[in-house]
């Protein structure tokens, strides 16, 4: 890929940055030897296959070949392009970018995101401003603290306070000299509907910024003070803001998710601050949008194994439980579900009764599909009717557990619950079972790619993987090679491609690597290469000397092998044949002995 931004600034970031720092705030890495693993964040897993070195500088996974550098994992997990990759890690290690060198368009795709991330920080600043010390906020700090929310709270989570009224940031954005063209991108203002001019999407309402892990603004969440409707406002999705990929209060909430192997999920701001300032910090909030698989697939594999879902008691908390059960099952994420006591949320039952009180609580949680029965049982009832409904409901999350010992424990429950006849309720879930493997299955529908995602052919000419892998383990023998023109006798295309690659430039370093990796524009090429770097091997001269003569006495033989074939395939006057080893002695470009 032809890129503008000079190469020793690249090499600056490649030096400073740290791969396995950069991945290990996405995903959760365990050291396993020299390296680290994971569970992949590109395909469905149960054992981590999800490999990081930090000797190497490179990341692979064995189970479906996705691999490359910090620039490639970033690329491939923010979706986000080249340029973008080495801005996010220049600023993140404090290294400058010439932006003179760089190209219109280069300069353009990094600076809308830099732009977006600039705005919210100003707009975060202003707001936090507004609340604490402007006349205008302080009805809303009076309203946080009146709640029992502490100024340690307020200050950790950024909150603050947009001004009543339709033009306050309008005119802060005037007085920064950020235009409104920009401005609009954020979300922040919304243009009128007469179409002159904007107008402020948040008023007198108190500001949650909402944050991403490496703790940038990446948008902002207002509830107002009073009852007017909507209750909460979130900004839409711009540039810098995926809902499906981001919870409230995750950067404040990792460390000790992964720490207890657990998350709380909480629904709303206030239940997020209340668990928080209560000491139960591995706890995250939906952002008033139901929780989907992208959300469940980035809490298993970056931060915990078990969730427990808390709840309102009214219908809707359940609903939303129930909605959400089959979700977590996808994943094998354990789910727990914990109903407060009727008319209480996390927040109000924080307060009035304390975390002793809660963890109280936590305690009777029952897991997913208990919690389906009983709430099963609870809406139909047990009348004859009642029972059938509850069986036809159950059939489906029951079906997808994907554990057999669980799934028949929890079909005894429900025949005990029901008193109905285990097999029969068998019966029910294999069929619907059966139905289901037919059509298509929830995973396969999800935004991530699922297990049926294949990385490139991995299974490759076998000497000729290991030859390129000498290549690039062993530096010092690229000149043998290059000198007997030994990349000519290679049948693969994309690993003779791969060999001349590094010939053209024979990387010595591992930073040489990883500008090896991006000078490919080929991603399965690319993952080869990584999958090449990434293996233990051990090179001396004379195992090096002992493959390449393994390799030319192999070509040799074929050579002979198929020269015999063209001489019966002549005498035997079998035309067809003939043409086709004719065909492949041209492949074969050899050298006379
Ligand atoms: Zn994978």
């Amino acid at each position: 890929m032809t890129i503008h931004i000079p190469e020793d600034k690249l090499a600056e970031i490649r030096n400073a940055a740290d791969i396995v720092e950069i991945i290990s705030e996405r995903v959760a890495l365990k050291k396993a030897g020299k390296d680290h693993i994971g569970l992949c964040p590109f395909h469905s897993e149960k054992t981590p296959s999800f490999t990081v070195s930090s000797t190497k500088q490179i990341f692979h996974c064995f189970g479906c070949g996705v691999g490359g550098d910090v620039f490639n994992f970033l690329i491939k997990f923010d979706g986000i392009s080249f340029p973008e990759a080495v801005q996010t890690l220049a600023r993140r290690y404090g290294i400058q970018l010439p932006s003179r060198q760089m190209t219109p368009s280069e300069k353009k795709e990094i600076s809308e995101r830099e732009t977006l991330f600039d705005i919210n920080k100003k707009v975060l600043a202003y707001y936090r401003e507004q609340l604490l010390s402007r006349s205008g906020g302080k009805k809303a700090l009076a309203y946080l603290e009146g709640r029992g929310f502490t100024r340690e709270t307020i200050n950790r989570f950024g909150i603050g306070y947009a001004p009543d009224g339709w033009d306050n940031l309008l005119r802060f954005f005037k007085k920064e000299k950020i235009s409104e063209r920009l401005a609009e991108k954020t979300g922040l203002i919304v243009p009128r509907s007469s179409k002159t001019g904007y107008y402020d999407r948040f008023r007198n309402r108190i500001m949650f910024p909402i944050v991403d892990v490496t703790r940038q603004v990446i948008a902002f969440g207002g509830r107002v003070l009073d009852d007017s409707k909507p209750k909460y406002l979130n900004s839409p999705e711009t540039a810098i803001y995926n809902k499906s990929r981001s919870l409230y209060g995750l950067h404040a909430a990792k460390d000790k998710c992964r720490e207890n192997e657990t998350v709380y999920i909480v629904e709303g701001y206030f239940d997020l601050l209340a668990m928080h300032q209560h000491g139960i910090t591995n706890s995250v909030a939906t952002l008033g949008t139901s929780l989907t698989s992208g959300h469940v697939k980035m809490l298993r594999r970056g931060y915990a194994k078990k969730a427990r879902l808390v709840f309102d008691s009214d219908t809707a908390g359940i609903k939303a439980a129930l909605r959400s059960i089959g979700l977590f099952m996808d994943e094998s994420v354990d789910v727990e579900i914990i109903v407060l006591p009727a008319g209480e949320d996390p927040d109000s039952f924080l307060f009035a009764h304390g975390s002793d009180a809660f963890f109280g609580e936590a305690d009777s949680a029952r897991g997913a599909i208990e919690f389906l029965i009983d709430s099963a049982v609870k809406t139909h009832g047990l009348s004859m009717q009642g029972k059938i409904r509850i069986v036809d409901e159950l059939k489906q999350p029951l079906a997808d557990i994907r554990d057999r010992v669980a799934r028949s424990i929890y079909i005894r429950y429900l025949s005990e619950r029901l008193g109905v006849d285990e097999s029969a309720i068998l019966d029910r879930v294999r069929n619907t079972g059966e139905e289901r493997s037919k059509t298509v299955t929830r995973s396969s529908l999800s935004a991530m790619p699922s297990e049926s995602s294949q990385g490139p052919n991995l299974v490759k000419n076998r000497i000729e993987t290991r030859m390129v892998t000498m290549m690039l383990q062993a530096p010092d023998i690229v000149s043998t090679i290059e000198n007997q023109r030994i990349t000519d006798y290679f049948e693969d295309k994309d690993l003779k491609e791969i060999a001349e690659l590094i010939l053209s430039d024979p990387p010595k370093s591992r930073e040489d690597i990883s500008q090896l990796l991006n000078r490919t524009t080929d991603d399965s090429q690319r993952q080869l290469i990584a999958s090449f770097v990434i293996r233990d091997e051990c090179w001396d001269q004379k195992s090096c000397e002992k493959l390449i003569e393994q390799f030319l006495s192999s070509r040799k033989r074929r050579q002979h092998l198929l020269l015999d074939q063209i001489k019966s395939a002549e005498q035997n006057n079998n035309h067809e044949l003939l043409f086709k080893l004719l065909k492949e002695k041209q492949k074969q470009v050899v050298k006379p002995d």
